[in-house]
């Protein structure tokens, strides 16, 4: 099930150029074209799911693929040891922009930020605070 107007639907069907770093009969992972940490790779259902509040039972071996995706491409980025964190979105006040639910892998600086978080992956809040 694909949506012909999703920009990831068409990223998992290899109809736009994208480096794909990793990929199965499930999964797609590819790296972010507007990078917010030294590695940033979105890891992808070929599904279309909007978002991960839109998850079914069915979908556990998917989402098992992208925890075990992961892992492997934190080794293969040279962060498994120093730290990496994944970040999924769900709505406009969390910073999602693309509505095919995609996981964020992030690594290579963390850094002590506000809240802790370190990395600015969300939008811009709508009171103009960072996320
Ligand atoms: P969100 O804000 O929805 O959690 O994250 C969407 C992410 O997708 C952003 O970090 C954005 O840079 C990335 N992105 C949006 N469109 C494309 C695209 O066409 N190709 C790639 N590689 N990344 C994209
Ligand atoms: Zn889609």
């Amino acid at each position: 099930m694909s949506d012909t107007s999703c920009i990831f639907c068409k990223i998992a069907a290899h109809e736009v150029p994208t480096e794909i770093v990793h990929e199965n009969d499930r999964i797609v992972a590819f790296r972010d074209m507007d990078p917010k940490a030294p590695t940033h790779i979105l890891l992808i259902p070929k599904e279309h799911i909007g978002s991960i509040a839109d998850i079914e039972d069915r979908h556990g071996a998917m989402l098992a693929d992208i925890a075990q995706a992961a892992t492997h491409l934190a080794k293969t980025e040279g962060i498994d040891r120093s730290g990496w964190r994944l970040v999924t979105n769900v709505g406009p006040d969390a910073g999602q922009s693309v509505f095919h639910l995609h996981v964020h892998l992030l690594g290579g600086r963390i850094s002590s930020g506000r809240d802790g978080a370190g990395f600015r992956v969300a939008a811009t809040l709508p009171t103009g605070r960072a996320a």
